[in-house]
């Protein structure tokens, strides 16, 4: 039988990786039966929104979706679709791992690190209030009056929520993840030192879980700006890493830059039981319609969700595809290429075309 599974293209480059992580799924011999759903700010025009409701109810009834990148205009417009999801549909973990590839240009070698970040809360809750508006004004009178705080009239505020329900709950996939995947520790990280009731608080409950796991997974906590030189001067004491929302999204581009790339670095945001995979990397609107960019990304995100659904054999031999064709160095975009105006680099769909024929 056919796997049923969500598929939004994206925007942007979004459609050709999309097709190409497509192309290789279905060419493992994995039956999938794709369910197409729009979203975007090309769909505003059609369904008033940019999140349609018949995409989410997609997803909620597939539970397994892989999606392209979405642009989010920045400063104003609407708030960012891909948060909007995770949000939607209580997408509480994301996943990230980095992995070095051999043939992939990097200051690093053998980089082997897992994110887990918690992708609900946090300063992405979207609760915010714009500078000027007379809720805002009413919002810093009751904080000065509350915490004999000032706050300069002149200032918008963003809120930033850690619940001890949202903590322990990531915290809890970090330690299960890793027992399921053989790790040896997770490494909590926050900046405690300064915001105690939050930070501080994100700590206490991982704390709390690691106790759980005390004798099988070590447990460790780091502060956000030292856990960035630590990553950058010896990434090879880490394993698994569990952060809040914003720092999370801050240091899985850094570990990107770690291991060559935001062309290679794939993700999952996972629910309790409905999972969207998509890669680390925007829409890099730029390049759109060029077929141009590095498509491993996505596919290496569709190797996640075939291992997610249990494909395991399939997911290995498409992981190991898609390491071939890098290590050869020859099919590959012109980001994966020693100098990136090589007249030899090829296009998106080529470099499918190569990992499809590898398999
Ligand atoms: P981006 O990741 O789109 O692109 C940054 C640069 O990285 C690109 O200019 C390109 O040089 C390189 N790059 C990205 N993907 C690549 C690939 N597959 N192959 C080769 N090179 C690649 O980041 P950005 O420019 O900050 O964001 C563009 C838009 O994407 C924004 O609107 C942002 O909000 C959105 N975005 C969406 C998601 C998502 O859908 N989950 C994630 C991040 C950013």
């Amino acid at each position: 039988m056919a796997y049923k599974i969500t598929l939004i293209p994206g925007d942007g480059i979004g459609p050709e990786v999309s097709l190409a992580a497509r192309r290789c799924v279905d060419a493992t011999g994995v039956k999938v039966d794709w369910e197409i759903a729009e979203a975007g700010a090309d769909v505003i025009g059609k369904y008033g929104t940019p999140l349609p409701e018949y995409t989410l109810a997609s997803i909620r009834k597939n539970k397994v979706a892989l999606k392209g990148p979405l642009t989010t205009p920045i400063g104003t417009g609407f708030r960012s679709v891909n948060v909007a999801i995770r949000k939607e549909l209580d997408l509480y973990a994301c996943l990230r791992p980095t992995r070095s590839y051999k043939g992939v240009r990097s200051r690093y070698e053998d980089i082997d690190l897992v994110i887990v970040r918690e992708n609900t809360e946090d300063l992405y809750a979207g609760i915010e209030f714009e500078v000027g508006k007379p809720e805002t004004q009413r919002l810093i009178g009751e904080i000065a009056a509350l915490s004999q705080k000032k706050i300069r009239p002149d200032s918008g505020i963003s809120i930033k929520p850690l619940s001890i329900t949202g903590s322990k709950r990531i915290a809890k996939f970090a330690f299960e993840y890793a027992v399921k995947h053989g790790r040896k520790k997770v490494t909590a990280i926050s900046k405690a030192n300064i915001m105690k009731f939050t930070d501080g608080l994100f700590f206490m409950a991982a704390r709390d879980v690691a106790k759980e796991y005390e004798g099988k997974i070590e447990y460790e906590e780091r502060l956000i700006d030292n856990m960035c030189m630590q990553l950058v001067q010896k990434p090879e004491l880490y394993d698994v890493l569990c952060l809040p929302n914003l720092y999370g999204d801050i240091l899985s581009d850094l570990c990107a830059g770690l291991i060559g790339g935001l062309g290679i670095a794939p993700g999952a945001n996972l629910g309790e039981d409905i999972a969207v995979f998509e890669a680390i990397h925007g829409s890099a609107p730029k390049y759109t319609g060029q077929n141009k960019v590095n498509p491993a990304a996505m596919v290496l995100s569709a190797v996640l969700m075939l291992d997610y659904l249990g494909e395991k054999e399939a997911a290995k031999r498409l992981d190991k595809a898609v390491a071939k064709v890098i290590a050869e160095g020859k099919s590959v975009t012109y980001d994966l290429k020693p100098d990136r105006n090589d007249p030899s680099a090829v296009g998106t769909s080529q470099m499918a075309d190569a990992i499809i024929a590898a398999l």
